[in-house]
């Protein structure tokens, strides 16, 4: 299978989805159904986050396999250092590799919640930066790697222009691309390139996309990822919330509207966080790409 940045070279845009790994034996079933759904709408990459919200972490490379040998699209694998020690991550992408899998989301991650303080010592790598510059050092070329990125600023990190030289330090680690958190203000995203293209960051910047579905999830998430609920946001969602039809009916309008605007305003493509669901991430798609 291809990396992702080879696509780069023949499409100016690239649409694709994140997925987790369910922690049953029947969510793992019922993903393998909505993978094939996913992989009929034709998407450039797909990935599966890794130990994310307490995930199940050997999962994450069999969904990922199982994407790219079961459908033939391109899949990236998410990697997070926290917890794992400078070896464990050195027999970890000697894995990937050995499965053929050829895109690792480098990440720092966050300690889970049953270890909030969980601290980094030396046998750990500290930041995503790190985990990228050893992949790229011991593996070269055989990786495409790709990084996040927050427009509004990391959580623990809120001064934008100090982020914004952390995600430069990535991208001199060897990271090719970059793909962003969520968020609702598109002139956060805006702002964040003229950030990094003044700083020298030229990668492709790719938004990440929450299609809203469940607007008390919505705010669960947002106090835990730091992404700001703006006012627009809840206007809308607000007064629908315990309408469960209402809501998705205005967040697929409020996505179209987002990604619309993302693309005529140059975004190199979209990430969906499909949420492990097929709808309604196909609608949106269908209606920007
Ligand atoms: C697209 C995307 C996918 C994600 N997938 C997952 C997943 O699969 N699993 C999961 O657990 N989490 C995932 N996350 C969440 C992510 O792990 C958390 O946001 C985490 O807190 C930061 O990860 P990072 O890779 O950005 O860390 P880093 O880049 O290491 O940054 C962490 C913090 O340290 C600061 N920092 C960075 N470098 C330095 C430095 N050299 N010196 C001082 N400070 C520094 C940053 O500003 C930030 O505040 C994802 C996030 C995004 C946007």
């Amino acid at each position: 299978m291809k990396r992702i940045k080879d696509v780069f070279d023949h499409q100016e845009r690239t649409y694709s989805f994140e997925l987790f790994p369910p922690k049953t034996d029947k969510g793992y079933e019922n993903l393998l159904k909505t993978i094939a759904q996913l992989c009929a709408l034709s998407p450039d990459y797909i990935s599966c986050t890794y130990g994310a919200g307490g995930g199940n972490r050997e999962k994450t490379f069999d969904v990922v396999q199982h994407i790219e040998e079961q459908h033939h699209v391109i899949g990236m694998a998410h990697l997070t250092c926290v917890l794992n020690t400078r070896d464990d991550i050195k027999t970890i992408v000697e894995d990937i590799k050995s499965r053929g899998i050829r895109n690792i989301l480098a990440l720092r991650g966050d300690p889970p919640q049953d270890q909030p303080d969980w601290q980094p010592t030396d046998d750990n790598y500290k930041y995503s930066s790190e985990l990228a510059a050893f992949i790229r050092a011991n593996f070269g070329d055989y990786f495409g790697i790709a990084v996040a990125g927050f427009p509004e600023g990391h959580i623990l990190c809120p001064d934008r222009e100090r982020d914004a030289e952390f995600l430069k330090l990535k991208i001199e680690a060897g990271a090719d691309f970059v793909i962003t958190q969520l968020y609702f203000d598109n002139k956060d995203y805006f702002e964040y390139i003229d950030r990094l293209r003044r700083i020298g960051v030229d990668v492709r910047v790719i938004p990440g996309i929450l299609p809203i579905t469940d607007y008390g999830a919505l705010q669960r998430f947002c106090s835990l990822c730091g992404a700001t609920v703006t006012d627009e946001v809840k206007t809308i969602f607000e007064p629908i919330q315990d309408d469960k039809e209402a809501t998705v009916r205005a967040g697929v309008e409020f996505a179209i509207r987002q990604c619309k605007e993302l693309l005529d305003g140059g975004a190199p493509g979209i990430h969906f966080y499909c949420l492990n669901k097929v709808h309604p991430t196909d609608e949106i798609l269908k209606a920007v790409r």
